[in-house]
């Protein structure tokens, strides 16, 4: 069945996330999909645990986002946005700005996450040089955290995991602190954010803004951390004249629970980034909100402009995609949606913590992990899961799901099902070699 798709092509030619082209992992040839599920080339059907990398919240096929695109394909695909503007744009802004929390009145449309967040950087930086403060340059953040693969993204990822070391002095040097240590639900530790103070008291004149992942350090680890964290730097910020950047690119439109993940803790930041959920996953578009000071403070910088514009910015079609998924979101039915499988996972997930490879387990919103006391072999896992009729993607020491929205209770439990069984499987730590596939550095394959 394997000669359906031209997978020696595939493997000589082809990169895939994070892989060698002399060393090929497996794939799976995908056909089609519908609802939550994939169906490969040979026709088997795979629950989806992953909504393609936290993206198609609403399933596959959506009618509504199809029909949407599917109109405006016929009527603009794509114009360029330098001198030109169209509906698309200007709906979805309304609605971005409607949704988002008051004080976010500027958007910039981009291409992806990792560019959301150069914009979110770039925009920090010009802000500070118009308010005369050229030598607020760097920026803070937590280490476990990660922000997307193009140099100042990487340049505030984790730097143990990230790729600072591969790509040495290319990745520019930013100000860590620990990662926050007291969990989601735990009381503030009192001295969780003496670190970050200790540096924003002695550095706060070279720091343009801090960089964090709301409540969920998502690809550096999986980890839910508390509220009052958050609050608690909001108000540093402020203290310290900081921008804050909050990247909810894996949190944003529901995932956590909430419709952004900052609403946990009853914040606003300067700078939001948005992405992957944004066109309910059906098109690659992102987007880096401001509110007016830092727009006013760019106009300020000598430049007098904010210097970024790509080719694909505001492009029609993503623009239509996303405005459906919106619709679909302002509706509002993610939210029981979420709750039930917040609960299905408690439920079925807890007792896995019983299972000898499995060091904790946890859920928050529609996320259920499962930390392992090991690094797993992603590419043997991946076997596994396929074997059991489920797409799952563990990376480093975690087996996790984030699937879509509209999963069927049956269909949750074949995920929690085959978490626990292959999680079972695994012999403990020191037994195994781990693969390619699990080498330390992130990658949220
Ligand atoms: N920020 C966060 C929090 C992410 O989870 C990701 C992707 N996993 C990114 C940024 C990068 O997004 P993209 O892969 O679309 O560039």
């Amino acid at each position: 069945m394997r000669n359906l798709l031209d997978f020696d092509f595939d493997s000589a030619h082809i990169w895939h996330p994070y892989t060698s082209m002399t060393h090929s992992l497996p794939v799976f040839g995908v056909h089609s999909a519908k609802g939550c599920e994939l169906e490969l080339v040979d026709g088997r059907k795979l629950v989806d645990g992953t909504s393609s990398w936290w993206a198609c919240v609403h399933g596959y096929g959506h009618p509504e986002i199809i029909s949407a695109m599917e109109k405006q394909l016929h009527q603009l695909s794509h114009v360029m946005f330098g001198g030109i503007t169209h509906a698309p744009a200007i709906t979805l802004c309304k609605k971005l700005i409607a949704m988002t929390c008051e004080p976010l009145t500027k958007v910039f449309l981009c291409d992806s996450g990792s560019i959301a967040v150069e914009v979110a950087i770039k925009m920090a930086l010009q802000y500070w040089q118009g308010q005369e403060k050229p030598q607020k340059q760097r920026i803070l953040t937590v280490k476990k955290g990660y922000h997307g693969d193009t140099f100042a993204a990487m340049s505030v990822c984790d730097p143990e995991g990230g790729m600072h070391t591969m790509f040495g002095e290319a990745v520019t040097k930013q100000c860590f602190a620990d990662a926050p240590k007291t969990l989601f639900g735990e009381a503030l530790h009192p001295d969780d954010l003496a670190q970050m103070r200790g540096i924003l008291s002695t550095q706060h004149n070279e720091i343009a803004a801090v960089i964090i992942e709301p409540i969920m350090q998502g690809a550096g680890g999986m980890r839910f951390y508390s509220p009052e964290y958050l609050l608690g730097l909001r108000k540093l910020c402020d203290e310290f004249n900081v921008l804050l950047i909050l990247d909810e690119i894996a949190t944003g439109f529901g995932r956590t629970g909430k419709l952004f993940a900052y609403e946990h803790a009853d914040i606003t930041p300067d700078i939001l980034c948005l992405g992957k959920a944004l066109t309910g996953g059906y098109i690659s578009l992102a987007a880096t909100l401001c509110t007016d000071k830092v727009a006013q403070g760019i106009s300020q910088s000598p430049a007098g402009v904010f210097m970024h514009g790509p080719t694909f910015m505001g492009n029609p079609l993503a623009c239509s995609a996303a405005c459906a998924s919106l619709d679909i979101i302002n509706r509002n039915k993610w939210r029981s949606q979420v709750a039930a499988i917040e609960q299905q996972m408690r439920l079925e997930l807890r007792d896995a913590i019983a299972i000898p490879s499995v060091k904790d387990v946890r859920v928050l919103g529609a996320v259920g992990v499962l930390e392992m006391v090991a690094p797993v072999d992603t590419a043997l896992l991946q076997q596994q899961f396929v074997d059991l009729g489920v797409w799952v993607r563990p990376f480093a020491n975690l087996i996790y799901i984030m699937p879509p929205y509209i999963i069927t209770p049956m269909q949750l439990s074949q995920l929690t099902a085959a978490m626990k069984q292959v999680a079972a499987r695994i012999p403990l730590a020191g037994d195994i070699a781990p693969t390619q596939a699990t080498t330390s550095f992130i990658s949220h394959g």
